[in-house]
């Protein structure tokens, strides 16, 4: 396709954009009573018009219920969660039986962490990009603290080389291949928040378990904006907030994708309370941790319907509008871009 900088031109791809009708479902922020155009989506995106809406009918459910609405109403909290799995399962490409949506993104790494960080002896390195998003940062310096190692010696740092701003695939690879028999973990970002740089994922998982090693994504910037085959590409586990590309507003509860093949892994160490226990038996209140047999197995609490609320919202959009649809247009928007920026 080619293009041109008139706003003719600009107008016409709008006309027969497919999506343009999306745009009225979401609020623009006014200022001096202009419609503003707003490029930040990627730090909080907009609100839907139906976030209100979505809220009030929790507010409502809990007026006529009370503690009843876990059971009654139009929909019952106690499955909730269920509507929220299978359309973050289409934008992160999982079983909706590895999604669990809970917390936010920085406790929800920490408590990855917990799982699918297990120093043994040597082999204790964690392997991750320079100069990754700071609670990332942060993350990695205090668990491995509290576990009582050294973040100089266990954290291991990917950079760019001299004179380029983006890390090469190969570099990483190699960096995996270089460090293979100390490395318990790497964790990347999806996609760097600071360069836009995205990471080849499935060759990253691949180079990185075939160090034996665990491999997960922060998919912070990537969930909602770029196509992702978690389960597909076999990556172990992944977390992202949904306040970003997914407009789930500011603070959103976070989502966590963790690979079937944990769920019944009854070795995997976990910080657990009731809410992930069996649904059949929780009520019985018993000794003993129990896991629900899926990523809602990590859930500590009872959940913020309040939250689930606006992020249903916004995933009712995503599901409306198709994710490959979405893709389409960001991939013909770069396009656009790139040929502007270059005449
Ligand atoms: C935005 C972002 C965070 C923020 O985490 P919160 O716990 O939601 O505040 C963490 N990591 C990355 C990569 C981010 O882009």
């Amino acid at each position: 396709m080619s293009f041109d900088t008139s706003l003719e031109f600009a107008k016409d791809l709008d006309s027969k954009d497919e999506l343009r009708h999306f745009r009225n479902q979401f609020i623009i922020p006014v200022e001096n009573g202009k419609e503003q155009v707003y490029f930040l989506g990627n730090s909080l995106g907009l609100q839907p018009k139906t976030t209100a809406a979505a809220i009030q009918e929790v507010l409502d459910q809990w007026a006529s219920f009370g503690v009843e609405g876990f059971f009654k109403g139009r929909n019952p909290w106690l499955q909730y969660h269920d509507q929220l799995t299978k359309p973050l399962g289409n934008i992160v490409g999982a079983l909706p039986s590895e999604i669990v949506v809970m917390n936010q993104l920085s406790v929800n790494l920490h408590l990855m962490l917990v799982s699918f960080y297990r120093p043994s002896g040597k082999r204790n390195k964690i392997l991750c990009e320079a100069k990754a998003f700071p609670s990332d940062q942060y993350m990695f310096e205090t668990h491995v603290k509290h576990l009582g190692l050294d973040p100089d010696e266990v954290v291991i740092e990917v950079s760019p080389r001299e004179g380029e701003f983006t890390l090469r695939t190969e570099d990483i690879v190699a960096a995996i291949e270089k460090n293979k028999d100390e490395l318990a973990l790497v964790l990347f970002s999806g996609l760097n928040y600071y360069t836009g740089q995205v990471f080849d994922m499935p060759a990253i998982t691949k180079a990185g378990q075939k160090a034996g090693a665990i491999v997960g994504f922060d998919l912070a910037h990537a969930a909602g904006n770029i196509p992702l085959q978690l389960h597909d590409w076999n990556v172990d586990f992944a977390c992202w907030c949904n306040y970003k590309y997914l407009n789930a507003g500011p603070g959103a509860i976070g989502g966590v994708y963790i690979h079937e093949r944990y769920h019944t892994d009854s070795s995997i160490h976990r910080f657990a309370g009731w809410w992930g226990y069996e649904k059949e038996t929780r009520f019985q209140m018993a000794k003993g941790f129990q896991p629900i047999q899926s990523a809602e197995g990590w859930q500590l609490s009872t959940p913020s319907l309040l939250l689930y609320a606006s992020l249903k919202a916004s995933l009712s959009i995503f599901e409306e509008a198709g994710i490959e649809r979405l893709h389409e247009k960001r991939k013909a928007l770069n396009a656009y871009l790139w040929q502007v920026l270059k005449m």
